[in-house]
């Protein structure tokens, strides 16, 4: 019998490429069939998912068999967010580029801790940096850090934030941590998403130091009911609100903030791309005075996953908050990736991101996420004849849906998960009951609307006929 080791030993390249063909088969295979599955995994599919419930397995088996099996099994039971028709979450589709460039990547399998460890992904990672400061109209000298997601972004700015309160009170957050420091007044608004909650517990600022300002109808901050802000506060506002789109006023914020120094961090996972957008800017005036961002290009910007991205005004303020030495480090001349994340391994994602904003180019990007609005509008006026309630202003690209009472929405959104053309998800708006949609993937096409409306409206009539 063989050992683990000689096994692998024993694979020829020619077999690698293979491998690699299987890959690219089933990928065709999935692509292919996309549009006859159901959005959401049937049951079957998920029934079918208890055969990875097996035993850790003792012998090895054939590489190409593991890959067959996940493409058996494994495919049917994905949720076929690539396709046109997923408006769940925020999670947005996967431009072919970005796809293709993380398999080579993938095949790569470059570290981008070091620079030394890959020149190519630090370099693209300085790139990635300088072209989304000039994409989204921020300061030139701005900093990038590129981590899994806007949970990560968010600890990153707001770890940089907190620093740089503290520092300019004479305290180095790194040498003593927060016991004894000066506290900090934290604000955020009533409409911050989870994960601003998560990243100001993890960083020692809880719920109980954080104060929480009214929101209006659409779920923004209002900006007058921040009380007088004592000096060095730590304001978290919003770029593109989880339910409704809606965005905060971030330029009002920044300079009640700034006037007492403080440090305003913007979340714009979905919607800080607006930025980029000539015909948003009314919504995302003064944006670019914060001193740091969060955005996921996994969303809006349909690189896959996943790719977040923190933004910072002060290059010195994140590097601090990220500082680290060893014996063994080699630092270059170069940027060095690992000074502005909190990881030090981590995937090339910037191969991904610099392969769709290259294709893209600015008006590509424009173009994408103005598609992405103008279907979300679409959406919106279509159900909205058919006697669907509409609840938020669509600026962005969610639309929030309710049928006549809670009880009749819960009911339409069970089926029209059920029937499998569209999947959405649900939350709740002002009190009430809301099916939540999300248009965030390149893949939407008009007719994918078209079918999804009539989805909605049949599963309408499930839900009466089942009263
Ligand atoms: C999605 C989202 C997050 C969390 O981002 P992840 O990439 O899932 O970590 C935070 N804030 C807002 C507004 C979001 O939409």
């Amino acid at each position: 019998s063989t050992t683990p080791f000689q096994f692998e030993m024993s694979e020829p390249p020619d077999e690698q490429i293979e491998l690699l063909r299987d890959a690219l088969r089933y990928a065709e295979h999935y692509l292919g069939t996309l549009d006859q599955r159901n959005v959401y995994p049937n049951s079957e599919a998920l029934d079918a998912l208890d055969e990875f419930d097996e035993p850790l397995p003792i012998e090895p088996s054939q590489p190409s068999d593991t890959l067959a099996m996940l493409h058996r099994v494994g495919g049917p039971g994905t949720v076929a967010q690539v396709g046109g028709r997923y408006f769940g979450f925020v999670n947005g589709g996967a431009l072919p580029v970005g796809t293709a460039a993380r398999v080579l990547a993938d095949v790569w399998d470059q570290n981008t801790a070091h620079f030394v460890m890959s020149p190519l992904a630090a370099r693209l990672e300085a790139v990635c940096e300088r072209w989304m400061a000039q994409l989204l109209g921020f300061p030139q000298e701005t900093a990038a850090g590129f981590v899994t997601g806007t949970t990560l972004a968010n600890v990153s700015g707001l770890a940089a934030g907190r620093n740089e309160i503290l520092r300019r009170k004479g305290w180095d957050v790194s040498e003593s941590g927060l016991y004894g420091a000066p506290p900090i007044p934290v604000i955020v608004g009533q409409g911050a998403h989870a994960a601003v909650r998560k990243s100001l517990a993890l960083l020692g600022m809880g719920d109980t130091h954080t104060q929480v300002i009214p929101v209006d109808d659409q779920g923004r901050m209002i900006a007058s009911k921040i009380p007088k802000i004592e000096e060095g506060t730590l304001v978290v506002a919003q770029a593109g609100n989880v339910n409704s789109g809606a965005f905060d006023p971030v330029g009002e914020i920044c300079d009640r903030v700034h006037a007492n120094s403080g440090w305003v961090h913007v979340d714009g996972a979905f919607g800080l791309w607006a930025a980029a957008l000539p015909s948003l800017e009314e919504h995302v005036k003064g944006i670019d005075r914060a001193d740091s961002w969060a955005v996921d290009a996994h969303k809006t910007l349909n690189v896959p996953y996943d790719c977040g991205i923190v933004l910072c005004r002060d290059r010195a303020a994140l590097e601090r908050a990220f500082r680290a030495s060893a014996e063994y480090f080699q630092w270059s001349n170069e940027r060095e990736p690992m000074r502005y994340t909190p990881s030090m391994s981590k995937r090339a994602r910037s191969i991904e991101l610099w392969a769709v904003l290259k294709t893209l180019g600015r008006e590509g990007v424009v173009t994408l996420i103005e598609q992405l609005c103008s279907h979300a509008q679409n959406f919106a006026s279509q159900l909205h004849e058919r006697g669907f309630a509409i609840h938020n202003d669509i600026v962005f690209n969610q639309v929030l849906v309710s049928c006549d009472s809670d009880k009749e929405t819960q009911r339409t959104l069970a089926a029209i998960q059920d029937m499998g053309d569209c999947w959405c998800g649900a939350s709740t708006w002002h009190g009430r009951s809301v099916i939540r949609v999300s248009v965030c993937s390149w893949a939407t096409t008009s007719e994918d609307i078209d079918r999804s409306v009539q989805s909605f409206c049949a599963a309408r009539k499930i839900a009466r006929t089942s009263n």
